[in-house]
């Protein structure tokens, strides 16, 4: 059995990014993705825009030509899938990995299709595949998602949305303005800093004219079939009707699988450990790479700053082979 130089879990945007990097060293590769090429982003929400600008977001410095400043999410799906296809990267798709192993300095990699072997295993499986659940009765029903992709299906209909980040936010404009009756339910104060700056005016505006309800400091505690019960600022209980809970509560990295693969995982945030300068894990010739790395907390890594990684795994790879 060929025994690759690097394996790379995931083909998002970092994974292609090794990809390439691998590719432009004369190192073999291969690049395993359980989806299709950039699933994530085929994943997001139908009419969204990045918050970065093309040139950010851009890998292998090939330019990104977008027709606005920030691209959406078609764009991205041209650009990196377009990119794939060009420069005719090693990718099987479709192909979920399911253990990552070490016996005798190899890696044994253990897919749903097959088996490989790697001198090294890049893990860039990012973090959009697990929700963030809240735990509460009512959360398995058919009509609470946790993935929002367009606005159309909830005209007419009461929408609850959990949270202030930039999904929720967009989510709660958009079926706002298709004609949803929207409640926002949220556990902070305010609006997320986070929040693009553009649309953060829009959103305040919106629930201050009392287009859009919210609710801050307040936190869903169940929900039912007609109706969802909420606790407010004062902790006193609501129950208002409802037809769809927009649930954007965040999304979290595959915890078991990195702790399987033999990674420590730190008890803050459940960050993984990794050494900032190679991003080589606490497992020898085992990188991460991407916005896998930053545990629970999910807004430190973007594709924006973690571009990088690519070239620094290679340059740590070639600089241990010399
Ligand atoms: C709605 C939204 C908007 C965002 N906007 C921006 C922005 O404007 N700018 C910015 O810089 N960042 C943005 N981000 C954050 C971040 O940059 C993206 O999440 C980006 O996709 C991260 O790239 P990645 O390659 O690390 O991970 P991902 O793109 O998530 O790629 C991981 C890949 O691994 C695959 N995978 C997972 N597990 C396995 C497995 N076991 N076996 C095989 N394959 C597996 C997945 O299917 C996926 O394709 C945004 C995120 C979201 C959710």
């Amino acid at each position: 059995m060929e025994i690759f130089d690097i394996l790379i879990i995931g083909a998002g945007p970092i994974g292609l990014n090794c990809g390439l990097e691998a590719n432009k060293n004369n190192l073999s590769y291969l690049i395993i993705e359980k989806g299709t090429i950039v699933n994530s982003l085929y994943n997001y929400p139908l009419y969204m825009r990045f918050f970065s600008t093309a040139e950010k977001l851009e890998i292998d410095d090939i330019p990104f030509i977008s027709a606005a400043p920030k691209p959406g999410r078609q764009e991205s799906l041209e650009y990196y899938q377009g990119i794939a296809r060009h420069k005719n990267l090693n990718i099987n798709l479709y192909e979920k990995v399911l253990h990552v192993s070490k016996k005798e300095g190899v890696f044994e990699i253990e897919t749903s299709k097959s088996k490989y072997l790697a001198k090294n295993v890049i893990i860039s499986t990012g973090f959009y595949d697990i929700p963030n659940v809240m735990n509460i009765p009512g959360e398995n029903l058919e009509k609470v998602k946790h993935y929002y992709t367009e606005p159309y299906p909830y005209a007419k209909q009461k929408i609850v949305v959990v949270g202030s980040s930039n999904s929720s936010v967009d989510a709660a404009l958009e079926t706002y303005r298709k004609g949803a009756e929207v409640t926002m339910i949220i556990r902070h104060s305010e609006i997320s800093e986070n929040v693009k700056y553009w649309v953060k005016p829009d959103i305040e505006n919106r629930i201050s004219e009392g287009s859009i309800k919210a609710y801050f400091n307040s936190e869903l505690v169940e929900i039912k079939e007609n109706s969802v019960i909420f606790k407010d600022k004062d902790g006193e209980i609501h129950e208002i009707e409802n037809d769809f809970v927009l649930a954007m509560t965040g999304y979290l990295p595959d915890f078991d699988f990195l702790k399987h693969a033999g990674i420590d995982l730190q008890e803050e945030c459940l960050k993984p450990s990794y050494n900032s300068e190679t991003m080589e894990t606490n497992v020898p010739n085992l990188y991460l790479a991407g916005v896998v790395c930053g545990g629970k907390d999910t807004h430190v890594w973007f594709i924006e700053n973690s571009r990088i990684h690519a070239e620094m795994i290679v340059n740590h790879i070639l600089l241990k082979n010399a």
